[in-house]
């Protein structure tokens, strides 16, 4: 029997914030399964800073999003109709068809999952890219020594907050954050393992980095760009790496944004500053997960999740992500 799916649309590109206006929330059909195809009935969706770029016109890394089309995006979810012989009714698989309650999928395009290892939703978190893309930033874009100072900015949401543990198995002496409020900060030190926070609200990153690192970062992991990088480029120790993952301090800017000014501190220092995109990790996929799990089964890895009920809600809970109204990674949870 087809089901009713509702599902979101991009309804007109942003300009600077996106507007709640800027989407459309559709009810659809899906079709029966053909042969060889699945309907999934999603459970959990992601939503992450990289949709933000894909509402703009132009190709970055990942298509844009087509006007008065469904969005897409990481989804967690069961079979629950089949025509295909390696995905049975009841599996639990991640797919790219989020931002809907159902979706009809070729068998070939799923991945199973094991929801004994952990809840379902790790796999949108802590065991999928946010997870893996702390991981392969600070074990090979930008590695981790022993002994190492290590920064984080982003440090309270879905890739810092894995971030700042990962930096200390790896062998850093000591780990700095930085997020957006007293609360957040808070957090870092009290929840998350971190040495120091920085509330870069406050003003002057600059100058409360250097006083929480007197002896110089060797490593960054950039979450944020803007004054976060030039910020730590002030501080990097000579030979620093500093592993450019993000730049959400940009993402609703209508106008490029300038460059850090103390760039020119790279040559001066030899410090290696490398782009990194976890779809170039996917090798390391499968261990991570089996490892990351086993810290989260023993209680040695925190794996915070803000949680928004409803797919109605799916748009605002992008929108509060980009604003920061998210601990550790945001989740949309539906229920049918
Ligand atoms: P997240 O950190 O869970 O959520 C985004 C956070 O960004 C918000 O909670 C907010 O926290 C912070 N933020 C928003 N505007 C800011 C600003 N102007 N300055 C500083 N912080 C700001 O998201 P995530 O999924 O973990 O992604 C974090 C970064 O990693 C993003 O830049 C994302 O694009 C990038 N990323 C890259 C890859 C890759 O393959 N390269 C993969 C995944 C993610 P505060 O309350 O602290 O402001």
């Amino acid at each position: 029997m087809p089901f009713s799916s509702r599902e979101w649309h991009l309804a007109a590109r942003p300009v600077g914030e996106p507007k709640p206006t800027d989407f459309t929330f559709v009810t659809t059909t899906v079709p029966d399964p053909g042969p060889g195809q699945v309907v999934v009935r999603n459970d959990f969706l992601s939503v992450d800073p990289y949709m933000r770029g894909r509402m703009n016109e132009g190709k970055s890394y990942v298509p844009q999003f087509e006007l008065g089309e469904v969005m897409t995006g990481t989804a967690v979810g069961t079979v629950v109709a089949s025509q295909a012989e390696e995905a049975a009714v009841g599996a639990t698989v991640t797919h790219f068809l989020g931002w809907r309650e159902y979706a009809l999928l070729d068998a070939g395009s799923l991945q199973p999952v094991d929801p004994d290892l952990a809840p379902v939703q790790a796999y949108l978190g802590v065991l999928g890219a946010t997870g893996l893309t702390a991981w392969a930033a600070l074990r090979d874009t930008a590695p981790v020594r022993e002994g190492d100072v290590v920064f984080v900015s982003g440090a309270a949401g879905a890739v810092g907050s894995v971030a700042g543990q990962f930096a200390r198995r790896l062998g850093a002496a000591e780990v700095i954050g930085s997020a957006g409020g007293p609360a957040k900060a808070k957090l870092l030190t009290e929840h998350l393992g971190f040495d120091a926070a920085l509330d870069y609200r406050e003003g002057n990153i600059a100058g409360r980095l250097a006083e929480a690192a007197p002896e110089g970062i060797d490593v960054y992991l950039d979450n944020v760009g803007g004054d976060h990088l030039d910020a730590a480029l002030a501080v990097m120790n000579p030979g620093g790496r500093i592993a450019l993952v993000g730049a959400i301090s940009g993402y609703n800017a209508a106008e490029p944004l300038p460059g850090p000014a103390r760039l020119p501190l790279a040559i001066v220092k030899r410090i290696t500053l490398r782009g990194m995109n976890v779809s170039d990790h996917a090798d390391l996929a499968d261990d991570f997960v089996r490892q990351a799990a086993v810290w989260l089964k023993d209680g040695s890895l925190v794996a915070d999740e803000t949680i928004v009920d409803g797919i109605d809600n799916a748009v605002e809970a992008f929108l509060a992500m980009m604003r920061g109204a998210n601990t550790g990674k945001m989740l949309v949870r539906l229920t049918h």
